[in-house]
């Protein structure tokens, strides 16, 4: 018996736009694509938000007993710029500008990537794809869109035809767009001339001969398109239906448009069941993006390094943040709501560690089976992590009273607790038991302030060899120094 055979998840599915039951194609089995990142530069803490709350949902699925296929692609071509037809792939102009190779480009930023990632401790996919390993799918996917008469060979590229798709299918479905609204609004853009209709989207482009990523094609040297990519990689992995795609709320349109235009045109069917988007992480209030110059990388935040917040945080900290919100809601990163996520999330952990210590009892002063169905019942509605985070400091504080003699528990309760608490905290919210690590930052944050405090004093005594030895040795230690009108900050590289 699995624990899912007990539990109802409900998902919002954005197709729908309704919560519905979930229950997957194949009982037991659950495929899952999201969409991965493209490869061109440092991920940031937006892109970050959204593969965080698919970790979450991988990890809750695979606790409850599903064997979940999860496949997160890697874009490593084809992805041009302003996410149209049009402009330089993103991964060739990196290359241009940096004077390296495309796949140096590709490569240093899946390093990164993965670094990252596994620094705010995310699971592996099942399976990471990438786009141009997956060449021969996508021109294989192309021909047969050709064959069904949804696409046209115009000068070596090919072209989705949207309106001819239109005639017996709904463009918009997802988006909930009107291909009329599209055709009103759409300003017929220069270089986009080889097109029927503006709103047509490229399967294959021919390369221009400074385009060094190129592969042959029976239309043209060139390359794939970028939503072609995941219709051949999820279909490839999971099948021509699958379960559960995702991606940022961003990517709704066109490119999820475009997958579903896609695999209709070529098997005659829907390719997903649920489809799932995580909603978008601000900056001080405004959307987070490479583009805006909005925007900060982890590593700057694990430092402390920006110019935006008072100090360094650490992963469990940032991974606590994010999931006291709901995926589908805005999240704005502030300084405040990461001081306040700081506090929570050590007191938490400090609960967690007081649990060796408890005394127990005959009886117990909280009913830990209701309290157990109550976290779950968080999970299943949608995976809200804000109300099961609530549960937990239910929980946290029950150990407290416990831990102060105000509150009694049996040993065979404790013990429940502490598993229950430890799997939704450690497995599902993935969160890192970094109490050990978090309690030696904060050592070195207050023996830095010291530092700071004397030379302070040594300046207003003005002992400036004593204030810059002290600034210059920090310096050479990694801890860097920086004087604002606020005062002192610093941080460690
Ligand atoms: P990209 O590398 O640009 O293809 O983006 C990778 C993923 O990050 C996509 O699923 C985007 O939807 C997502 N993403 C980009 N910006 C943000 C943001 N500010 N908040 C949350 N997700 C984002
Ligand atoms: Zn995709």
């Amino acid at each position: 018996m699995q624990l899912y055979e007990n539990q109802h998840i409900k998902i919002y599915n954005s197709l729908s736009g309704e919560k519905e039951n979930f229950s997957p194609i194949n009982q037991g089995y659950i495929g899952m694509y999201v969409c991965g990142p493209t490869v061109y530069s440092n991920v940031h803490l937006g892109n970050v938000r959204t593969f965080m709350s698919f970790d979450m949902i991988f990890r809750y699925l695979k606790h409850l007993g599903f064997k979940v296929r999860y496949v997160r692609n890697i874009t490593d071509a084809g992805h041009l710029e302003n996410d149209a037809d049009l402009g330089e792939d993103k991964i060739t102009k990196k290359a241009r500008v940096e004077e390296i190779e495309p796949m140096e480009v590709v490569q240093r930023y899946t390093v990164d990537f993965h670094n990252v990632l596994q620094t705010l401790n995310f699971l592996p996919p099942s399976i990471e794809p990438t786009a141009t390993g997956h060449i021969i799918e996508q021109i294989e996917l192309i021909e047969t869109i050709i064959n069904n008469g949804f696409a046209y060979v115009v000068n070596g590229s090919v072209y989705f035809d949207v309106h001819k798709y239109n005639e017996s299918n709904e463009y918009g479905i997802l988006s909930k767009r009107k291909l009329e609204d599209l055709i009103h609004n759409t300003r017929t853009l220069d270089g986009q001339s080889d097109k029927k209709n503006p709103q047509d989207f490229a399967l294959w482009k021919k390369a221009e001969p400074t385009h060094i990523m190129r592969w042959p094609s029976p239309w043209s040297d060139g390359f794939p398109g970028w939503h072609l990519e995941c219709t051949a990689m999820s279909t490839k992995y999971l099948g021509e239906f699958f379960d559960i795609h995702g991606g940022g709320m961003d990517l709704k349109f066109p490119h999820h448009e475009c997958e579903i235009a896609q695999n209709q045109a070529a098997k005659g069917q829907a390719p997903v069941k649920y489809w799932m988007h995580a909603n978008m992480l601000e900056l001080n209030g405004a959307r987070m993006s490479k583009s805006s110059g909005n925007y900060i990388n982890p590593a700057e935040l694990f430092s402390g390094d920006n110019d935006k917040m008072s100090k360094g945080f650490s992963p469990g900290v940032i991974r606590f943040f994010m999931m006291q919100a709901s995926y589908r809601s805005i999240l704005d990163l502030t300084n405040d709501g990461l001081l306040a996520a700081e506090k929570g999330f050590n007191r938490l952990m400090e609960a967690l560690g007081n649990l060796d210590n408890l005394k127990t009892n005959n009886s117990s002063s909280f009913n830990v089976s209701e309290w157990q169905q109550k976290c779950y019942d968080a999970m299943n509605d949608d995976f809200n992590t804000p109300i099961l985070i609530a549960h937990l400091f239910e929980a946290a504080k029950f150990i407290n009273q416990v831990n102060d003699g105000t509150a009694s528990v049996s040993a065979q309760d404790l013990a429940r607790l502490k598993t229950v608490l430890h799997t939704f905290t450690f497995d599902i919210l993935g969160l890192e038991d970094s109490q050990s690590s978090n309690v030696g930052t904060e050592k070195l944050n207050a023996t830095v302030e010291i530092l700071i405090k004397l030379r302070k004093e040594a300046r207003i005594n003005k002992d400036f060899a004593l204030s810059d030895q002290i600034r210059d040795e920090l310096a050479e230690a990694g801890i860097e120094l920086k004087d604002g009108r606020e005062g002192t900050t610093f941080s460690i590289k």
